[in-house]
């Protein structure tokens, strides 16, 4: 009897020891580490969650939280894009979390409708043009692009990079799908070279001169500004005129089957905040969600632009419907 209850003693204690070691989150990333290690560092100090990173692919990381299901470690799947988030959504990963803290803190329309992500960090993807080539006087729009004066001067990433594809899916919801239709293929017709791989090669190829113009999202535009990679680049704010620049989202939601839900709210939460908010979008030279956050000094230097308000979920669910689009009209 007495072997029992010191057994049984050892093993609660061991619970309890287990328990205290538990207060930690596992977050699943496709984001850089190097982007979000410190920032972490900072809320363990504050709060003594630890915190641990797996980082690769978002196709795989949200499959394989899927396939997991209740035997996962992931408590936060965090990543970028809303097409991703909204995928991630779909394959029912994720539980909505209701929270006073995130709901006024991240503006509506840069958050899931049902609360199931939220974004962190704004992503603006816009117009770059060559200072040589072009007089910005003749910019205007992502429809204008198209027309016939750009001809043999426009080059793009790739549309099966999840951006284009979103930015395509903001353009069905703006002007419908036939003008959509008819702007992407206006856009391969005016293509100076095949598509590109990356945003920073096409930023490469309009600084050496074999094309003029592209989209891009400005962070990628301000690390080669920073690096003075390049010098003959200028920054466009698109369709100022109307709906504004497409803006898309890095974010994160709470994974249906985590352990440990109370911190991992608290970290979510807790990246609404302005130290969060400030490193988090400096990182990688990104804008934050909440306003009034100080910016990094290169897109600071940009000024401010009128965004597209489009609620970003939209930019998920007429993803299939960009596909087809970018399909149609030949543009690879
Ligand atoms: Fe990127």
């Amino acid at each position: 009897m007495k072997n029992y209850i010191l057994a049984l003693i050892i093993f609660l204690s061991s619970c309890s020891f287990e328990q205290a070691n538990d207060d930690e989150v596992v977050i699943y990333t496709s984001r850089q580490p190097q982007l979000i290690e410190n920032l972490l560092d900072i809320f363990t100090e504050e709060t003594g969650i630890q915190v641990t990173i797996l980082s690769g692919d978002a196709q795989q990381l949200m499959e394989r939280i899927a396939v997991e299901g209740v035997d996962t470690d992931a408590d936060i799947f965090m990543t970028v894009d809303a097409g991703v988030l909204w995928q991630a959504a779909d394959k029912g990963i994720f539980d909505p979390v209701e929270s006073e803290v995130l709901s006024s803190r991240i503006p509506q329309h840069l958050r899931d409708i049902d609360n199931q992500w939220f974004g962190f960090s704004k992503r603006a993807r816009t117009i770059v043009y060559s200072k040589t080539d072009i007089d910005p006087q003749d910019l205007s729009s992502y429809e204008a692009l198209a027309s016939r004066e750009f001809k043999g001067k426009l080059c793009l990433r790739t549309s099966k990079k999840v951006y284009n594809r979103s930015l395509i899916a903001s353009m069905i919801e703006a002007n419908g799908s036939k003008r959509t239709e008819r702007v992407v293929k206006g856009w391969v017709n005016n293509l100076a070279e095949p598509v590109f791989s990356s945003d920073t090669n096409v930023l490469k190829a309009v600084e050496a001169g074999n094309c003029s113009l592209t989209i891009v999202n400005t962070y990628y535009l301000a690390r080669l500004i920073e690096s003075n990679s390049v010098e003959n680049l200028g920054i466009f704010w698109a369709n100022q005129e109307d709906r504004g620049v497409h803006v898309n989202i890095s974010g994160a939601g709470l994974v249906k089957w985590s352990n440990n839900k109370g911190s991992s709210i608290k970290l979510l939460e807790w990246l609404s905040s302005d130290t969060a908010q400030e490193m988090y979008a400096k990182a990688n030279k990104e804008y934050p969600t909440v306003d009034g956050i100080p910016l990094h000094p290169v897109i600071e230097a940009w000024g401010d632009f009128k965004e597209d308000l489009i609620q970003v979920d939209k930019l998920g669910s007429m993803q299939s419907d960009a596909v087809f689009i970018a399909q149609t009209a030949g543009y690879n």
